[in-house]
């Protein structure tokens, strides 16, 4: 158990645990007054980020939509509503969709398929996550990469039947 840094001044947190029936990860936490409770990650790292614990009402959604991606970057506060939105838009697009992990930087996130190179013709045969990471590709080339690229592509979502 270590100490945990403000809002949770005082509690003792535990190292992450996968929740398998959830697919996120948790941690457990121990209260000034030594109860136990467990949060998500990214509730615990989000609130940790904004300096403040997160109301009801507030969600730490993901900004890739990938739930095991819990890097501060990746975490913002959405009202549940706005979180259930995003889900479902996101859930419609999924059926054609690809996860990947940048070789640039190691990031993992999600494109349609149609943006990638299984599609769209690419020098480097590969996919990065954003115009900086394409950036340092263009400059550099491959000799950057911090991820081996046979890992680009993690898994593909078929077309809906
Ligand atoms: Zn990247």
């Amino acid at each position: 158990m270590q100490d945990c840094p403000a809002p949770f001044t005082g509690y003792r947190v535990s190292t992450k645990f996968f929740h398998k029936n959830e697919g996120r990860y948790f941690v457990l936490l121990i209260t000034p007054e030594g109860r136990k409770t467990t949060t998500s990650l990214a509730r615990y790292t989000l609130s940790i980020k904004e300096g403040r614990l997160l109301g009801r009402n507030e969600t730490a959604d993901h900004i890739d939509n990938n739930r095991l991606n819990d890097h501060p970057d990746n975490l913002q506060v959405l009202s549940s509503r706005d979180n259930s939105k995003k889900y479902r838009d996101f859930s419609g697009i999924k059926h054609n969709a690809v996860d990947l992990i940048c070789p640039i930087c190691g990031r993992s996130f999600t494109k349609r398929r149609n943006q990638t190179h299984l599609v769209k013709p690419s020098v480097h045969k590969i996919t990065v996550c954003s115009r900086k990471c394409s950036g340092i590709l263009s400059t550099k080339g491959l000799s950057c990469c911090v991820v081996d690229v046979s890992r680009n592509i993690v898994r593909e979502y078929k077309e809906k039947a």
